[in-house]
């Protein structure tokens, strides 16, 4: 069970103003002239803490499911074992479509989680009991963006201005390529400014749900879900100034409206984002994040065209419940982009979760700098990991107070954390000019147009990075 030793790295953001000038032309996104100067009176983030240490989960919880027809007094048996009390039953929609009528529990326990691990393990009624594990976003500060040209991820070799380790996106927008708001794509991380002036436009909203009614009109569990849900607080408020930065980063590689003459430009200028908001102060739950997985898949099944999630965060060991929920999304044809993990290490001898799960939906994406390098903090793998994309000086949308009030800013900020959603905005760029095509065909048209890449040699299945020149 126990795998090593997890790298856990605080999301930390340093800010700065961006102006960015941005011609008629589609490929020219580059007069972008940074303001470094940070005022005191901007929002600072506490710093990093790198540091090394066990999986982290959630003292005195369990996440446990039962074999289907064990009876009521046979859990109830099971429980007092480990003198457990049930604090909540987690059935999703998307459970009980996939034909589970039971989901699994939240249980608190006053045992330590191992020991009762280990306790309910030998009985035979139970199908699975583990930690409520804890995640972190995979981002780590920056401040290195003076030496990057600005939006280096989105160019090309042949662009203007170029870099041949970008994503190539500006030749797609070249060719017309900008995306589709038909296509949406969520984001299960914090939570994100969908007020932010480059990405307002591209705020996805629940068709099925009238705003403030107080009222669940679509029947999915959850009331007036119209930007998505907050699962770490049980509520709709999927954005808070003080809390977002990293889900407002991911959001602004993902889809920040191109074009606009304001700050920055995503993989799709044209797209629909939905939080599934399940990262809060002190990172995220196992138990949040299958219930935010499983949202989307149920929205999908509703028939809202949701093509990916973005999953920039890590942690934890390996969880039967998470690998349960990315099938049900795969079983619904939802891809699921994941941050390599910035553990700086080889996931083939040690996985890193979510990415290293063996999900066929899964696409596990490593870094890489602007100078074609894969960055020292990025995971790599030559199974287990996919593909390289734009990691290192990745500038994007955050919340800016500044004086109690909350203004569009942009920062930069390097991780696994900003790689996945190159690859998300890739996914759904790929779906806009595609329409109709399926996930395995998706992740094909990902892996096979990746550009090989020295350095990424023999550290990722496509041994290349990310090229989206194409789609
Ligand atoms: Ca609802």
């Amino acid at each position: 069970m126990k795998k090593g030793t997890v790298y856990s790295i605080m999301t930390a953001i340093s800010l700065f103003g961006v102006m960015a000038i941005l011609s008629p032309g589609c490929s020219n996104e580059n007069s972008v002239a940074l303001n470094a100067s940070t005022s005191e009176d901007v929002k600072t983030r506490s710093s990093s803490d790198v540091s090394y240490h066990e999986p982290q989960f959630v003292a005195n919880e369990l996440l446990v499911k039962f074999k289907p027809g064990v009876s009521t007094s046979v859990r109830d048996s099971a429980l007092s074992h480990i003198s457990g009390s049930i604090a909540e039953k987690i059935l999703t929609h998307a459970m009980k479509r996939s034909g589970d009528k039971e989901g699994f529990l939240l249980v608190n326990t006053p045992k330590g989680v191992l020991n009762a691990i280990g306790l309910l393990k030998k009985l035979d009624a139970v199908e699975y009991a583990e930690p409520n594990y804890i995640y972190t976003t995979d981002a780590i500060p920056d401040d290195s963006y003076f030496a990057n040209d600005s939006l280096w991820g989105m160019y090309g070799a042949s662009t203007f201005p170029a870099n041949q380790y970008g994503c190539n996106a500006a030749t797609a927008w070249a060719a017309g390529h900008t995306g589709s708001s038909d296509v949406y794509v969520g984001i299960i991380d914090e939570g994100y400014m969908y007020t932010h002036e480059d990405l307002a436009a591209n705020a996805g909203i629940n068709p099925g749900e009238i705003p403030d009614n107080k009222i669940d009109d679509d029947g999915n569990g959850y009331v007036d879900d119209v930007y998505g849900w907050n699962f770490a607080g049980n509520n709709n408020k999927i954005f808070d100034a003080s809390l977002d930065d990293h889900g407002t980063h991911v959001a602004g590689t993902i889809g920040a409206v191109g074009n606009n003459g304001k700050g920055v430009a995503g993989v799709c200028w044209s797209v629909k984002l939905l939080s599934g908001k399940f990262m809060g102060r002190k990172g995220g739950t196992t138990a949040d994040a299958v219930k935010a997985i499983d949202y989307f898949t149920a929205l999908k099944k509703a028939g809202l065209n949701i093509v990916a999630t973005n999953n920039s965060w890590s942690g934890g060991d390996y969880s039967q419940a998470l690998y349960d929920a990315i099938e049900r999304a795969n079983a619904a044809g939802i891809l699921f982009i994941a941050a390599a993990g910035n553990n700086a290490w080889n996931c083939d001898k040690m996985p890193c979760y979510p990415a290293s799960y063996t999900n066929s939906n899964i696409i596990s994406v490593a870094a890489i700098t602007s100078s074609g390098e894969l960055p020292y903090y990025s995971n790599y793998g030559l199974t287990s990991v996919d593909i390289a994309a734009p990691g290192s000086g990745i500038i994007s949308c955050v919340p800016q107070v500044i004086k109690g009030k909350t203004f569009s800013g942009y920062a930069s900020s390097d991780g696994t954390s900003m790689a996945a959603p190159h690859v998300t905005g890739a996914v759904a760029l790929y779906l806009s000019t595609h329409p109709g095509a399926t996930a395995s065909e998706i992740i094909n048209a990902i892996l096979s147009s990746a550009i090989p890449t020295a350095l990424l040699s023999g550290k990722c299945v496509t041994g290349g990075r990310l090229n989206v020149g194409g789609f």
